[in-house]
């Protein structure tokens, strides 16, 4: 798909605001990229799809192009370089731990992302463990579990609801074998937060224990395993401005340090020798290392701690009320508009990160998507965000696939088959998201001013 740049630009580019309270709290890259409009000249891009990746900080980006001229190979070299980055390796181990605010015995493993550290866990649980989720999760957190004995527990409506449905889940189960639970911290679906203490205590309560993902919540709020007394906690740093493959799993040591490595390899093993038999005998690492095997992605993890510090310097407090004026704001755009429904499950009056998905009646979301990116330069995302059975439960029936373009996917009143999200977060302005209300606003009264068909399974212009 190719969609052609016009050659004159018409569209006024929208200098930055001369107000500092509009202008991103923390400065991204890409700030500055315009991009094409298909009705005619450009405009600058509005990254609104923070939730599925986040732009780069520019303090992460400048921290991983001054450490780039030395960089070397981790826990195996001799040369200086190699131990400047076994140094600044462990070093952004030590600050991810302190940003998550982890016990002095967790260890911090490095991995490629979200999935890559539930995955891993999963293959770390004890024989026979008992796995409990809520089906609202992600995906990554709905399956890695597939060996385990899974109880999926349906959508609560309240956080009271929650903490119930999984008091009663656990104290139906045999208390003597082990047990995990797994819940986000903050839905990438509807961007409302989980009472994940109340469920830690539950959890604990009966023996079992607790993983948050925080794919989501990392970016936006503090997360402190001591306080929220979970036992491990996975995100990723592309979600977290950190777009250099790293992601986290971090937590009590005794499951990853009793099970098999992840990878098995270099790195992992402390000792291997071939037997007489012709077999090999391998004595694995304890810690992190053990998870590690291979050469370890030295700029992720460096990515990821200089992420972690711009935040905590920025401050959540700041960061956090200023996200929630921009939320208040689409959410109260978005109810203007006649004929859109936001996807919530706990009620307008839920805490909430910047994430709001929604379905206007009528429209085919991924259209509606479509047109937002093509006519206005707006980035939001269209689907089921690998959330089915949650996006199915708020639309009322099992989720869809794309609907076809062009033919409304739902008539007023019926039931759509996938929604749009927007998010945002530290790098957006102020003018992203009036300017994303306001083409929502025009798109639904006015309707698209283009043609869109569908290509391989995509929305697109029809240029
Ligand atoms: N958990 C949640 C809540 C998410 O939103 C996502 C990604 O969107 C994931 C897990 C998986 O993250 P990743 O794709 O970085 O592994």
């Amino acid at each position: 798909m190719s969609v052609a740049a016009p050659a004159a630009s018409s569209a006024p580019a929208v200098a930055p605001s001369a107000d500092p309270s509009r202008r991103a709290p923390l400065p991204v890259l890409g700030r500055d990229v315009s991009v094409p409009l298909v009705t005619g000249g450009e405009a600058p891009y509005a990254a609104l799809d923070y939730a599925a990746s986040a732009p780069a900080l520019q303090r992460v980006w400048d921290d991983v192009a001054a450490y780039a001229p030395y960089y070397g190979s981790v826990h195996r070299g001799a040369g200086y370089l190699s131990q400047v980055s076994t140094e600044l390796f462990e070093n952004a181990r030590r600050t991810v731990a302190r940003f998550l605010d982890c016990r002095e015995d967790d260890q911090a493993v490095f991995t490629r992302s979200t999935t890559d550290s539930l995955n891993l866990l999963a293959r770390a649980l004890p024989a026979d463990c008992r796995v409990f989720v809520f089906e609202t999760e992600h995906h990554a957190a709905l399956l890695p579990w597939r060996d385990a004995s899974v109880t999926c527990l349906d959508a609560p409506r309240s956080h009271q609801e929650a903490v119930a449905s999984l008091e009663r889940a656990l104290a139906a189960r045999d208390p003597h074998g082990p047990a995990l639970v797994c819940v986000t911290g903050a839905s990438n679906v509807t961007g409302e937060l989980w009472p994940v203490r109340e469920l830690a205590a539950v959890a604990h309560a009966h023996g079992a224990r607790i993983v948050l993902d925080a794919a989501q919540l990392a970016p936006h709020r503090p997360v402190s395993v001591r306080d929220l007394d979970v036992d491990w906690v996975a995100f990723s740093g592309h979600k977290l401005y950190a777009p250099f493959g790293a992601g986290v799993l971090a937590g009590r040591p005794d499951w990853l340090d009793a099970a098999d490595p992840y990878l098995a390899g270099g790195g992992a093993s402390r000792r291997v020798v071939r037997r007489a038999d012709g077999g090999v005998d391998v004595d694995w690492h304890d810690g992190a290392a053990r998870h590690e095997a291979g050469s370890p992605n030295v700029i992720g993890a460096h990515a990821v701690a200089s992420a972690c510090t711009a935040l905590t310097e920025a401050g959540f407090d700041a960061l956090a009320a200023r996200e929630r004026r921009l939320t208040d704001l689409v959410r109260a755009g978005l109810a203007s508009v006649p004929g859109v429904r936001v996807l919530s499950l706990f009620g307008d009056g839920a805490p909430r990160v910047g994430v709001i998905s929604f379905v206007v009646d009528g429209w085919n979301s991924s259209h509606l998507a479509a047109a937002l990116s093509a006519e206005y330069g707006i980035g939001v995302r269209d689907g089921l965000f690998c959330a089915h059975p949650l996006v199915g439960a708020l639309l009322g029936g099992d989720a869809g696939g794309r609907g076809e373009c062009g033919a409304p996917e739902a008539a007023p009143g019926e039931r759509s088959l996938n929604a749009v999200r927007v998010s945002f977060g530290a790098g957006t302005p102020d003018e992203h998201v009036e300017r994303f209300v306001r083409a929502v606003r025009e798109l639904v009264r006015d309707g698209a001013r283009w043609t869109y068909r569908t290509e391989d399974g995509r929305c697109v212009p029809a240029v």
